[in-house]
């Protein structure tokens, strides 16, 4: 199929609407609570959603999942709930450390940090160990409604693959996004290129042939650039 060449902003348009005809995404929020979603983002962090929800939903099961009560813990005591996620060695310091940190800086409550105008969230948010850009941004988007683009790796992928992008810089790749995709779009656009990049655009052999944006995409499967995104 031919490549339509339309300017970026016009291009993502169809691209949102043609993804928006191929996928459902669920709307509801399954967690409304800030340091929930930060351990749950915590749990996520190079796994699979299988064996991240797994993690999870083994740890809320065992303890309540509020910064008091977990930052009382020793990691020993969260290891073996959170093992199938992987990582656990490093991930049960890490949500004993952060517990800690948000009952003393911020009284176990992060809602006033995701109601702070949003550079000023950002930074807050990431000022906490072990927070990046996407974890403060996944908190941000979904929770403080905000207008900012959490990027993944399959993100990275698809966009480049697509041409928006060059490239794996976060800043710059979220910048490029926020300019292209309607504010009110953002989060269902996060979830949409997700599940692009896991059932269709996958990163060893993307499905073209069946792809609702093959028309509107830039990649060629001779560029050795886009196979090693
Ligand atoms: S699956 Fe193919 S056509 Fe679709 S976004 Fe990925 S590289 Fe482009």
């Amino acid at each position: 199929m031919d490549v339509i060449r339309l300017d970026d902003k016009e291009r993502m348009g169809e691209i949102i609407s043609c993804l928006e005809k191929k996928f459902t995404i669920q709307r509801h929020r399954w967690v409304n609570d800030a340091f929930t979603l930060l351990i749950a983002t915590i749990l996520s962090q190079n796994t699979n959603d299988r064996n991240s929800s797994r993690a999870f939903q083994a740890l809320m099961k065992r303890f309540e999942v509020k910064p008091k009560v977990l930052a009382e813990l020793k990691p020993e005591e969260i290891k073996p709930f959170i093992k199938c996620a992987g990582l656990y060695e490093v991930r049960s310091r890490r949500i004993v450390v952060i517990s800690k940190e948000v009952l003393q800086r911020f009284n176990g409550n992060l809602d006033d940090v995701l109601k702070l105008p949003l550079p000023e969230a950002r930074r807050t948010l990431m000022s906490l160990g072990g927070v990046g850009p996407k974890t403060a941004d996944i908190l941000l988007n979904f929770l403080g409604d905000k207008a900012v683009m959490p990027i993944d790796t399959n993100i990275f992928r698809v966009v480049n693959r697509i041409g928006l992008v060059k490239g794996r810089n976060y800043e710059r790749t979220r910048a490029v996004l926020e300019k292209l995709i309607p504010p009110e779009k953002l989060r269902e656009m996060h979830l949409l290129l997700i599940k692009l990049g896991r059932e269709i655009c996958r990163p060893r052999k993307p499905v073209c042939t069946i792809c609702p944006i093959n028309g509107l995409c830039d990649f060629d499967r001779g560029e050795e650039f886009n196979s090693r995104l």
